[in-house]
């Protein structure tokens, strides 16, 4: 079957970091023990599976402040997503130690936020109800940020501060941020447009929107937890205009999608956050399979999920 691998896709430079921060982590013998994840590291649950097995704890809760509660020992790692300022001091104040594996893009908006906090400014901020990210960013300010989710949001605000700026979670739809913010400009004239959707999440939304092959099928390979995933299959719905499905493994895969006598080329992505063995194995099986050769068609996915966890470079003398 024909494959189009839409590039580019799967792994950003902030999850690649994230995941050699872990697994120097479980190398260092001078960090305390256990390593506790504050939330997943990144929204893959193969990912966590493979910290799992290799002794790393992922922590979950209701939201970060929630989770740091449980902890009274070792070392918590933050993840990909960022923290609020204020939960890093709570963690060094009961003593534990902390690894940041916060994205720098998200630092990046963060830097921004304080910048225009400090001038005066309120800002709102574009993002996903109870998503880590989020969280953090408010967590710098949570009575000058203000979640923006949908155009009620910014109908409702009530700010008398001339001094506004809208800014966003990196992870969001370029259409659905670029909407949100022509809309706050409708209702504050003023207000300052700082888009923060990281070049990652961009390319790889262009990257469908300007898809030019046809595709009968888009298989788009993330974790349902994943936001950027997510927007991937949004995108594909609307700019493809063909079935898309969303799955985490090749087990996940349909069989029947494929043998749909419609479906001769299928496009495959990925979100930011989905292991890159996961998408490779997805696109050999698809590549292999023949409607006419039913031993072709057994999907069992035979990733050994330890290769997810990188291997950690060792100093030589
Ligand atoms: S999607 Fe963007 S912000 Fe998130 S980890 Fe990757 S590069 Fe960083």
């Amino acid at each position: 079957m024909q494959v189009i691998k839409i590039t580019p896709r799967g792994y950003c430079h902030g999850v690649v970091t994230a995941l050699q921060i872990v697994a120097q982590s479980i190398e260092n013998n001078e960090l305390k023990k256990p390593l506790f994840l504050l939330g997943e590291i990144v929204h893959n649950q193969n990912v966590t599976k493979a910290f799992k097995q290799a002794g790393v704890v992922t922590l979950t809760g209701e939201n970060r402040r929630a989770i740091l509660d449980t902890v009274t020992r070792g070392t918590i790692i933050v993840s990909a997503h960022g923290i609020a300022p204020d939960l890093i001091i709570e963690a060094k104040n009961k003593g534990l130690d902390i690894v940041d594996a916060t994205c720098s893009d998200v630092y990046k908006t963060h830097d921004i936020i304080k910048e225009k906090i400090t001038k005066g400014y309120d800002v709102l901020y574009i993002g996903k109800k109870n998503h880590p990210e989020p969280e953090g960013a408010i967590g710098i300010n949570s009575q000058r940020i203000h979640l923006i989710t949908n155009e009620e949001d910014i109908n409702t605000l009530t700010l008398t501060n001339q001094k506004l700026c809208i800014t966003n979670q990196t992870t969001m739809s370029m259409i659905d941020t670029k909407d949100l913010m022509n809309h706050a400009i409708a209702v504050f004239p003023q207000i300052e447009i700082i888009n923060e959707i990281c070049p990652a999440t961009q390319q790889r939304q262009e990257a469908i929107i300007n898809l030019t092959q046809k595709a009968d099928l888009v298989i788009v390979v993330g974790d349902v937890k994943s936001n950027n995933t997510k927007r991937l299959v949004q995108l594909s719905n609307s700019y493809i205009k063909t079935k898309t499905v969303r799955i985490n493994s090749l087990s996940d895969l349909n069989i029947e999608d494929l043998l749909d006598q419609k479906v001769e080329t299928v496009a495959i992505t990925s979100g930011a956050s989905t292991p890159t063995i996961m998408t490779t194995e997805i696109i050999k099986f698809i590549e292999q399979f023949d409607k006419e050769d039913q031993s072709t068609w057994d999907n069992n996915s035979t990733v050994d999920i330890q290769r997810i966890i990188p291997r950690v470079k060792r100093k030589t003398n």
